[in-house]
């Protein structure tokens, strides 16, 4: 009897060990699960990329104007990301800096859509607003102007071309989900080099048109695959290379770097200047997601970009770049870390867009311009009176 009581505590310790380490197992999986993609808050970047170093333009006179937005890049962001590469950034050749004030007309905490709306149209609008006024009337973008001026235009991103912050410069609708109303806006918008993801917009519609086939006959050349942009040498470009956004920088490769500087080639074609918008737009996911590793790999890209602009606007002499954000997203606040081993620490208070003032950063010809504090929609004013569009 004592054997066999024995035996069976033996056999009931193992079946509960073994559970406990089942149990213990799967805790560790749903874990790893649930961190896949959010709470990531730390990183290591263990080799820096180079940056360059540009010398400051000398002269007044600004033929061209590359604004490139970081989507919820933040002071935080760009803290972490200096630290992460080892203490360097091609964003520290920019000597004229300023704070730009990012509430909404209808709302203190805005979205890509009233703050792209603001510096494309000088106008506050409402939440969510594509390119329209506080009471739904049509707002002439940066890009639109630019056009009637006779000016080359451009625009970049990495997310949807329907996504907000594109959309602001092209298209005008009270409600930034309206996406497949947003895409038709494309056709009349004149931008001459158009990159980014969103196919299924264009594509895939409930009217059943084919917008790509419908850009091809308004005389763009639509392609779907960065292989097929890569080989324009000429003429108007509708770039949609994905269905949805373009893929993390991780995975995308430099093809968001390389559709900025073909742009900038295809367009700088005209000798009457341009202005280009390049947007940095899935920063903004990562830190919706709280993911630091992929946040800082945007960032990267970004960052990476900028070194590539900024060369081509110093041998160019008449180029004016501005970086700056539309919002911050993901109350982010940068804890700790170690410049040398590249690492770093964050934390975030929010899923959603926090209300800090972001920070302006100019270089080139008239970068003096955007020094001092003030409302998003002077970004659209001082841009508009330097390329003289009004
Ligand atoms: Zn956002």
């Amino acid at each position: 009897m004592k054997k066999l009581y024995h035996i069976n505590s033996y056999k009931t310790i193992k079946v509960i060990l073994l559970t406990v380490l089942l149990l213990s197992f799967h805790d560790i999986r749903a874990q790893n699960e649930e961190n896949k993609d959010g709470d990531k808050l730390y990183f290591t970047m263990e080799k820096p990329y180079q940056t360059v170093n540009v010398g400051q333009v000398k002269g007044k006179k600004v033929k061209n104007v590359i604004l490139m937005i970081g989507d919820g890049m933040g002071l935080n962001q760009i803290s972490m990301a200096w630290v992460a590469n080892h203490g360097k950034l091609n964003l520290d050749n920019f000597k004229q800096t300023g704070l730009s004030r990012t509430y909404a007309a209808n709302k203190l905490i805005t979205d890509s859509g009233a703050a792209g709306t603001a510096m494309a149209t000088g106008q506050k609008t409402n939440y969510h607003a594509i390119g329209v006024d506080i009471n739904g009337n049509p707002l002439p973008s940066l890009t639109d102007l630019a056009h009637e001026k006779g000016l080359s235009t451009a625009i970049v991103v990495t997310c949807g071309l329907t996504d907000a912050t594109p959309a602001t410069f092209c298209a005008n609708n009270t409600d930034r989900d309206l996406e497949e109303e947003i895409a038709a806006d494309f056709l009349d918008c004149n931008v001459d080099f158009l990159f980014g993801g969103g196919r299924n917009k264009f594509t895939q519609r409930k009217d059943g048109r084919n917008l790509m086939e419908e850009m091809q006959q308004r005389g763009y050349k639509s392609v779907k695959t960065w292989d097929e942009t890569r080989t324009i040498s000429s003429g108007k470009v509708f770039a949609v290379v994905e269905d949805g956004q373009l893929a993390k920088a991780s995975e995308r490769g430099d093809i968001w770097q390389q559709a900025s500087m073909q742009a900038i080639d295809l367009i700088s074609k005209n000798n009457k200047g341009f202005f280009a918008m390049l947007e940095g737009s899935r920063i903004d996911d990562y830190g919706h997601w709280h993911n630091i590793p992929d946040l800082m790999g945007e960032i990267f890209d970004f960052d990476k970009t900028i070194g590539k602009v900024i060369q081509w606007a110093e041998k160019d002499g008449q180029t004016l770049v501005i970086v700056l954000a539309d919002h911050e997203t993901g109350g982010l606040t940068f804890l700790d870390g170690d410049i040398q081993k590249g690492q770093v620490e964050g934390h975030y208070s929010t899923g959603g867009h926090s209300g800090i003032i972001i920070p302006v950063f100019a270089y080139g010809p008239q970068s003096e311009q955007f020094v001092g504090v003030y409302e998003n929609t002077e970004v659209f004013s001082k841009i508009a009176d330097i390329l003289k569009l009004n």
